[in-house]
């Protein structure tokens, strides 16, 4: 599955093609209106994400293009916080949805799973580790088979560490990928949020099986195989 996209903000199309990358998709980054245009009716791609204020053709125009050729064609925009405009017009121009930026990396491949149509170039719709289950389409979570409720960023950071059990993640990379890529380097959020999941996913007197590494980052520890 190749994703397209058109930014030209460095810092914006450099953390979507890394986490992209990481998480299997082929992507290709166009930094202009005018040439992510040609990439975009060049018929390469499953998905297009594309931003609205672009050198050389807006988004929303590039947009129209692209709906004349490709109808069918998903399309996202990147939408700046506060342009409620652009996030009106381009709906209604025919994007497929938007995010609003800052966004987070997570929230990205949530949106872009819903709309890559063909099932099998979806991403898993359910991950497992040991007795945890998270299930994308329901957002529901069970500890041994007991539902837990999560708050959405609770379930974002919850799904980055059970995309990659017993791995140790730093907390750059947790940040980055669920806090989005300008988050505070001085925060203490994730070790609020880490906290909160021990306590919501531990089940009589077993603890949520989040190790705490130190000087390294965190890991979800899970039974392999
Ligand atoms: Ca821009």
């Amino acid at each position: 599955m190749r994703i397209l996209v058109v930014e030209d903000e460095q810092a914006i199309a450099d953390f979507v093609e890394h986490g992209l990358r990481a998480e299997g998709y082929a992507v290709t980054c166009s930094r202009d209106g005018e040439q992510g245009e040609l990439e975009a009716l060049s018929g390469d791609y499953g998905l297009v994400l594309l931003d609205v204020l672009l050198p050389g053709k807006n988004g929303l125009d590039v947009l129209d293009t692209i709906r004349s050729q490709h109808p069918e064609l998903p399309v996202i925009m990147l939408t700046a916080r506060g342009e409620t405009d652009h996030k009106v017009q381009g709906l209604d121009r025919g994007a497929t949805d938007y995010v609003v930026k800052p966004f987070s990396l997570e929230e990205l491949l949530a949106r872009i799973r819903a709309h890559l149509r063909r099932p099998d170039q979806r991403q898993a719709a359910a991950l497992e580790a040991g007795d945890i289950e998270l299930d994308f389409r329901t957002r529901e979570v069970k500890r041994a088979g007991v539902d837990v409720h999560l708050t959405a960023r609770e379930f974002e950071l919850l799904a980055y560490l059970m995309r990659h059990p017993n791995q140790v993640l730093s907390r750059n990379q947790i940040l980055n990928a669920v806090w989005g890529y300008d988050y505070d380097p001085g925060t203490n959020v994730l070790e609020v949020y880490v906290g909160y999941l021990r306590k919501k996913l531990a089940r009589n007197g077993d603890p949520a099986p989040i190790e705490t590494v130190r000087s390294a980052g965190y890991r979800l520890v899970a039974p392999r195989g």
